[in-house]
């Protein structure tokens, strides 16, 4: 097993125990590492298939006229090359010409699609050669984002791309809703004419980035049934292809690839940048995979019992630290940003990803032009990997010191100090008037970069994801009524949850970090008190525009915020500069106040989320001519009233941000 060279690797038997074992050995890279492109590589007069399959006996490469049935056009045997590579030119304009790889590994042949396609039929079951010239819309060249300096200088907007114009009355066309296209369709609105809907409503927000939920190709959604069935999509079928049920037709390769260029193009027009969702931690399926029909046991880890290691609870999970992994990943990911024009990546269960692969991501991207400013951030959950091998180190929350400061994690502490475990619908948070939290808000404030309240957890503020609400579990507004209104559904109006909902705003979008939110959270979004609808029905998932007028007070609220966070440089430091700044008041338990002084600049913070009034008295050095900028019901930074003094009383359940010059 020492002399691992290209002819004896083959005579090793289909036993996962030895096969990881020789994988994991230095001599395996060695000897099989292969830097070069994989993929069908495109030209107008020739097309290289290049596939990575070391144990194969034989590849042959299956030409096919249509993505699904019809007829085969030709099979050709690929020869091997260096590296465990198998290749074959084949002559001739390849551009929409389907193929498969049939490849036999210890006497077995199985076909399989590329697991390096950049295009595929319908339901991803065959690749297909592009062209990737002829994807691009018009001006594609020139299509630019202003990508913010820092992560703390964008707030990101999390869509599912059904869900943003499903609803009926959304103002996008009958065929685009539900589709990449829908994105594109300018000026919509609500039925009334005047009311602003889809991205005609986000130029509107604030936000800087959407991120979009899976919108590589999935398999969990049958295409050629489109629009039937709904699904969030963390279920990668091929990594480097659009999904195909998002698509006007998802039966010609190339649709898709036009039409979500399409949509970032009409979002990065509206000024609006995109992240994508990426779930490289596990694939659709394990033992069907194309990775593991190409090389078995090669992709995903396994457990010392020889059977597919699960850390994501989906069957399976990918060996990101392998050489040939790692690199599948960092590929793709350039591959996005470069060919999509994708300015972040939030990393699904980043938890089971190794530290270095991340790393290496990071430093690839900073590669790119502009490339510094790519958002990188993803899930830290703990996920127990004893499958990843001593040496490695997972990219949770506990190995944040490990990961580059420009590469940042969700922050649950914050999001459950805020507004209550996820886990448990009736827990309260500090807006419910769970005392408990005071600390840890405070800690969420600073960007949990301190060590002032509670245990740090970030080196900086980049590392962290400030949020109350996600895809998973309820939506805030369903969480609010669950833990207040115990065993209710209520969608309606409600004075009390607004306030509520208000709190929880102020507290994320003016703490130190990277705010992001799930789509909808500032009117109100309620998916009737499901906590994992990601196969329920279209109808319980989508975004409801009405609900922009009937909270239209919540929505301004969340819009001024936004506002508020960037005309005050010092709410966006990329350092842990101002946390150290930041002056806490000594207030009654149930109010959090804090002074904030950037030059002549002054900025004064304080909520209580108590029953009752609570008075604030500041020092008496401080300014005493304040300007309000937000109160229990208004946000934004045209001024709309005047505060004198150093002692202010906040009404129950509100918060007060008020700014002065330092004279
Ligand atoms: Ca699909």
């Amino acid at each position: 097993m020492n002399d691992l060279n290209f002819q004896n690797i083959k005579n090793v038997s289909n036993d996962p125990v030895k096969l990881s074992a020789i994988y994991h050995s230095p001599d395996f890279e060695k000897n099989y590492y292969y830097p070069e492109e994989l993929g069908a590589i495109y030209s107008p007069d020739a097309t290289t298939f290049r596939v990575w399959a070391p144990l194969a006996d034989f590849v042959s490469l299956c030409l096919y006229e249509q993505g699904s049935g019809g007829k085969l056009l030709q099979k050709q045997a690929l020869h091997p090359a260096d590296h465990g590579v198998w290749e074959r030119t084949i002559t001739g304009d390849l551009d929409g010409v389907y193929y498969t790889y049939e490849i036999s590994n210890f006497g077995v042949s199985t076909e399989t699609a590329d697991p390096y396609a950049k295009a595929a039929g319908v339901n991803g079951r065959r690749s297909m050669v592009v062209d990737l010239s002829k994807t691009n819309p018009p001006r594609w060249e020139n299509d630019t984002f202003q990508r913010p300096e820092h992560p703390t200088d964008a707030i990101v907007w999390e869509i599912h791309v059904g869900d943003f114009s499903n609803d009926p009355s959304c103002g996008v066309r009958k065929e685009w809703r539900g589709k990449y296209l829908a994105f594109t369709e300018p000026n919509t609105t609500l039925p009334d004419g005047r009311t602003p809907t889809c991205v005609n409503y986000l130029k509107k927000l604030g936000v800087t980035h959407v991120q979009l939920m899976p919108v590589y190709d999935y398999g969990s959604i049958d295409e050629t049934q489109a629009g039937k069935a709904f699904n969030w999509g963390y279920d990668p079928l091929n990594y480097n292809v659009p999904e195909g049920s998002y698509s006007t037709d998802p039966f010609h390769g190339q649709a898709r690839i036009l039409e979500l260029k399409k949509m970032v193009a009409a979002l990065h027009q509206a000024g609006i940048g995109v992240v994508m969702d990426v779930v490289y931690n596990h694939t659709f399926e394990g033992p069907g995979s194309w990775f593991h029909r190409t090389v078995p046991y090669y992709y995903h880890r396994t457990t010392s019992e020889g059977k597919f290691a699960d850390g994501s609870a989906c069957g399976n999970e990918v060996a990101s630290e392998r050489c040939m992994c790692r690199k599948y990943i960092i590929d793709s990911v350039r591959y996005w940003a470069k060919e999509y024009h994708i300015d972040g990546f939030r990393f699904d269960l980043m938890g089971l990803i190794d530290v270095e692969t991340m790393n290496r991501i990071r430093a690839e991207l900073d590669k790119l032009p502009d490339g510094r400013k790519i958002l990188l951030y993803g899930e830290p959950w703990y996920a127990s990997t004893p499958a990843m091998p001593a040496g490695n180190f997972p990219a949770d929350k506990e190995h944040l010191s490990l990961l580059n400061p420009r590469i940042g994690v969700f922050c649950d502490n914050t999001r459950d100090a805020i507004k209550g475990d996820v886990f448990f619908r009736h827990k309260k948070g500090f807006v419910q008037e769970n005392l408990k939290f005071e600390n840890d808000v405070k800690a969420s404030l600073q960007g949990w970069t301190r060590n002032d309240f509670a245990k740090p957890l970030a080196m900086a503020p980049t590392q962290i994801v400030s949020y109350v609400s996600a895809h998973d579990n309820l939506t805030l507004w369903d969480k609010l009524i669950a833990s207040t209104k115990r065993g209710r559904i209520y969608t309606a109006y409600d004075e009390e949850m607004v306030r509520l909902n208000k709190l929880c705003a102020v507290l994320y979008l003016m703490a130190q970090g990277m705010p992001f939110l799930q789509a909808g959270e500032e009117f109100a979004r309620t998916k009737r008190g499901m906590d994992n609808s990601y196969r329920a029905s279209a109808a319980r998932n989508r975004l409801d525009w009405k609900r922009t007028l009937e909270f239209s007070d919540l929505l301004d609220y969340y819009r001024g915020l936004i506002e508020i966070r960037f005309a005050f440089p010092m709410l966006r430091d990329s350092s842990v500069h101002t946390a150290g700044k930041m002056k806490f008041v000594d207030s009654v338990p149930g109010t959090v106040a804090f002074t904030l002084r950037d030059g002549k600049e002054l900025l004064f913070v304080c909520v209580n989320v108590l029953s009752e009034p609570a008075e604030i008295q500041l020092d008496s050095d401080l300014p005493k001519d304040w300007i309000i900028i937000a109160d229990g019901s208004k946000a934004g930074i045209v001024p709309f009233g005047k505060l004198h003094g150093n002692k202010f009383l906040l009404s129950r359940k509100s918060a007060l941000i008020l700014k002065a010059e330092v004279v």
